[in-house]
């Protein structure tokens, strides 16, 4: 069965009654479901991003799941996996090509021209928390369906720029408690016409190495020559080695820029790798390009990525709009966080099962369940079907620390049982107690309690 790990826990948890069997559907191949396992993962990423990108000033940003297929040709480039062999690309009705969007940045480079952005304080800073689409062999970490945080500096030039964008990718590493597990790579690609004459150079130095070159490869060297730095052919990954170096072309003032980058992320104290060959897989980069990688081998090892684009808001018919941006693969850091052991907090426990038997006692339960949720007591409510002791044992399969029991004597009586499942002690309260008793014994730091704000209205 196409199961995802989480899956697997999933459904041996629950003792899954379909054993052996396969079920006739399932998940779109590449694809998988999440599962509440892997929300709690999902959530506190989805906390720690907002968190860190409210401080810095960033907004969040959520463009169509699809685009015209013509904003990713143009942008990402036509020789690159991505747009010759990655898009699901469709017709609508009316014959107009669309594509399910298989990264962030054409996209919003697309909203903010649209929006005439421009005339906003510069620079306007997004981020965004949304799947992705890419048509690839599914692998592990290399999936169809994928999730991506990320966010785009739009609007100013400056290394300083391109300093503070690393600064918070890297804490967000950190904050996940994957920080020291990561190498940051870094290069810088220089402008337009240095990467002219630098194509030349590579384009001479495979003359006559054809042979040795896939033919996906040999595409790459006719089409756009700067592919081949990125690879994945173990041959080409040989011969990139001593192939002509970038930093041997960058106009001097590309390699200022990058030593400027370098020196501030010496004094923030973020450690970094030069790596020459790192190219990122779109043509829209200039200057500086970086990733992040777990540090073991294989084709999926980079845990996010971003680079500056100054000239793609030109490419979309835009204003010239220097921009530099990051994203990370949310399922390969999680993956990264299992694999370094970190385990986030889980919010889903349940603090409360309500069990009851008959159907006055049903009544009067319904209203202490919404009262016990008011207070953020988080509570499960049994549909009161069975005797209480069949009862009291679904309650124990969803582990939870206390049970609430109403039967016909405590009906009678006005009274409740509080069963305290981990001791397996129990004390009958005046009904009128039973809110507070619980509130008291699950703790006020434990209570899922929110303050809804009230709105403002002017
Ligand atoms: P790779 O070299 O692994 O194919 P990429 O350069 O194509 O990655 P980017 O376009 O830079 O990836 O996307 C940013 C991040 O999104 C990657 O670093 C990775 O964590 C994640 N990512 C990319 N493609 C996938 C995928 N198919 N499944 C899961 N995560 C992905
Ligand atoms: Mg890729």
């Amino acid at each position: 069965m196409n199961k995802h790990p989480a899956a697997m826990n999933y459904s041996d948890e629950e003792g899954s009654e379909s054993e052996g069997l396969t079920p006739p559907f399932q998940t779109p191949k590449g694809m998988h479901d999440i599962l509440p396992p892997d929300h709690e993962y999902h959530t506190y990423l989805k906390k720690i991003v907002r968190h860190r990108c409210r401080q810095a000033g960033f907004k969040r940003i959520t463009t169509p799941i699809l685009e015209y297929t013509e904003v990713f040709k143009r942008t990402i480039g036509e020789v690159t996996d991505i747009v010759s062999k990655e898009m699901y690309t469709f017709e609508d009705r009316k014959g107009r090509s669309l594509t399910l969007k298989p990264e962030g940045t054409a996209s919003i480079c697309r909203a903010y021209i649209q929006h005439g952005m421009q005339n906003l304080p510069q620079p306007v800073e997004f981020f965004y928390i949304e799947p992705h689409f890419r048509y690839e062999r599914p692998q592990a970490g290399r999936y169809r369906q994928f999730w991506q945080f990320g966010f785009e500096v739009m609007g100013e030039s400056d290394p300083a720029l391109d300093a503070q964008a690393i600064l918070l990718a890297y804490r967000i590493y950190g904050d996940l408690g994957i920080g020291d597990t990561l190498k940051l790579q870094i290069n810088n690609i220089g402008d337009l016409n240095s990467r002219k004459i630098y194509t030349e150079a590579l384009r001479d130095y495979y003359f006559g190495k054809e042979r040795y070159l896939s033919e996906e490869d040999k595409q790459r060297l006719q089409k756009n020559p700067l592919r081949i730095l990125d690879s994945k052919h173990e041959d080409t990954i040989i011969l990139n080695q001593s192939a002509p170096k970038f930093k041997d072309f960058i106009s001097k003032e590309s390699q200022e820029f990058h030593d400027e980058v370098l020196e501030y992320l010496t004094d923030l104290g973020i450690p970094y790798e030069e790596n020459e060959t790192l190219v990122r897989g779109l043509d829209y980069y200039n200057q500086t390009v970086f990733e992040f990688w777990d540090g073991k081998k294989g084709a999926q090892n980079s845990v996010g990525g971003g680079g500056r684009y100054d000239g793609l808001m030109e490419i979309l018919g835009g204003p010239a709009t220097p921009a530099i941006g990051f994203a990370m693969g949310l399922e390969r850091v999680i993956a990264q966080m299992k694999r370094n052991k970190v385990r986030v907090p889980s919010k889903d426990d349940l603090h409360v099962f309500v069990a009851q038997l008959g159907r006055q006692a049903k009544k009067t339960c319904l209203p202490l369940i919404n009262e016990l949720r008011d207070r953020g007591v988080k509570t499960m409510g049994a549909l009161g079907k069975g005797a209480i002791k069949n009862q009291l044992k679904i309650a124990d399969r969803f582990k939870v620390p206390y049970c609430v029991l109403i039967g016909l004597t405590e009906v009678r009586e006005g009274t409740a049982i509080i069963r305290n499942m981990i001791k397996g002690s129990q004390k009958t309260v005046k009904m009128s107690e039973v809110v507070e008793e619980m509130v008291k014994a699950i703790g006020k730091n434990n209570l899922d309690f929110y303050d809804p704000k009230d709105p403002v209205n002017e």
